[in-house]
């Protein structure tokens, strides 16, 4: 618990730490030291330092906080994807995923507790948005993680809890404590952020130089339908969002990720590939198609049906990979790790009960394919546009307003979104 005038640990960089050093009159390769503690070793006791003097330990202990994130649920699958529910210092929970590739294992790191975005197929859409997190709480996760595991993770994607670029100027420091070599010292081509398409976060990305991976979770091709999937879209139409990854593509060279949920009847079908072709023209894209798991009243596509998609991607000489989206068995499609624990808190559902989100009828939904299949490209007003998962479990068209998300919680106005460092603070 942190006291008055203590700062926290957490939040400091390299360069703080050396200043802290500095002007207590101490050498600078001690900020190397409590860094080399805190990213590297995972080790937040101040008295376990034991390269650190007696006297420098108290002035710590007085002048610092050393809370971090705390692991308090681990759930495990079969195909060795693994979910852990992390509690911050400062209050809120998020969700980490681990996944297992052969030998390496990458980090699904959270950048904001809940996501204001509203994707009506994902659990932590339907569950609204909390608040941002900070950079040290966003990369701390993967050092609990590691400290917990006793081995060191190889690779991290934003792709947790939250949207990277409406808490962008956190998400970017927190890249750097993870690179830096003086902290954790992860590569940056080691480090992926995926967006949901927030063209500003894209531009200011490339403008950082960086030099991390960016994925971009296009789910459609066309805007009325994106709209729907991924309600934050309609501020950032695909014009706008194509633009920007021709931009990012000018600046850095790099070759970007496509992530594209498919939902059967929705977005699935040989024109909606042809329209994916045709939207990502002129644009060095690798395609990863996901058969999502089931949430919200969307069903998985058939494999018949990826295939046929597949092939027309491959035709068009895009390289393509069909992926699974793994964990379903334990909560791991993002938000719903968190929500069983709300739910579990509430007594509404058992801890590490089997029982799952949507696809297992316990939300009021309807089914996806039972409203007709989607448009492959239309104009606006096609009925379906603004309708989004509530908080209240039901499925209903928004008030229209931009800057509503599910359960009346505010969504950023798109200025906002830009750096939108600690609203919830
Ligand atoms: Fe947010 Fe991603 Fe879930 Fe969409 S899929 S609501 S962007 S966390």
């Amino acid at each position: 618990m942190r006291t008055a005038g203590q700062r926290s640990a957490l939040e400091n960089s390299y360069d703080d730490w050396a200043e802290y050093f500095r002007s207590a009159g101490e050498a600078q390769y001690r900020a190397g030291q409590i860094c080399d503690w805190l990213w590297k070793r995972g080790v937040w006791d101040v008295e376990s330092m034991t390269n650190l003097g007696l006297d420098m330990r108290e002035n710590l202990s007085r002048d610092f906080d050393f809370s971090r994130p705390v692991i308090k649920q681990e759930n495990r699958s079969p195909d060795g994807t693994k979910k852990f529910l992390i509690h911050m210092p400062q209050g809120s929970a998020v969700e980490t995923a681990l996944l297992r590739q052969g030998p390496r294992l990458t980090a699904c790191l959270s950048t904001q507790v809940g996501c204001p975005v509203g994707c009506p197929f994902c659990a932590t859409g339907a569950g609204g948005f909390e608040r941002n997190l900070s950079a040290g709480e966003i990369a701390s996760q993967l050092v609990v993680m590691e400290k917990h595991l006793g081995r060191a993770v190889q690779n991290v994607v934003m792709m947790g809890m939250g949207e990277p670029f409406l808490n962008t100027e956190a998400t970017l420091d927190a890249i750097r404590v993870l690179n830096s070599p003086k902290m954790r010292g992860l590569g940056i081509r080691h480090i992926t952020v995926s967006t949901a398409g927030i063209a500003p976060g894209i531009r200011e990305l490339a403008e950082s130089g960086l030099g991390v991976r960016l994925a971009v979770s296009l789910h459609a091709a066309a805007d009325d339908l994106r709209s729907e999937l991924v309600p934050c879209s309609s501020d950032y139409p695909l014009g706008e969002l194509m633009s920007a990854l021709r931009d990012y593509q000018r600046v850095t060279g790099d070759r970007i990720t496509i992530e594209y949920a498919m939902f059967k009847g929705t977005n699935d079908s040989v024109e909606h590939a042809r329209a994916l072709v045709h939207r990502l023209h002129g644009i060095h894209a690798y395609i990863n198609l996901i058969p999502a798991n089931e949430f919200g009243g969307y069903a998985r596509s058939s494999p018949e049906s990826v295939l046929k998609f597949q092939s027309v991607l491959r035709s068009a000489g895009f390289e393509t990979e069909i992926r699974t989206e793994r964990g379903g068995e334990i909560n791991a499609s993002c938000g719903q790790l968190r929500r069983s624990s709300d739910m579990a808190g509430r007594g509404e559902i058992k801890k590490d009960s089997p029982r799952r989100f949507g696809a297992s009828g316990n939300e009021p939904q309807t089914p996806r394919k039972d409203r007709g299949p989607a448009p492959v490209s239309a104009g606006r007003g096609n009925g379906r546009q603004g309708v989004k998962n509530h908080a209240d479990g039901t499925r209903r068209r928004d008030s229209g307003r931009p800057g509503r998300s599910a359960g009346g919680r505010n969504i950023p106005s798109k200025e906002g979104r830009r750096g939108g460092k600690d609203r919830g603070r």
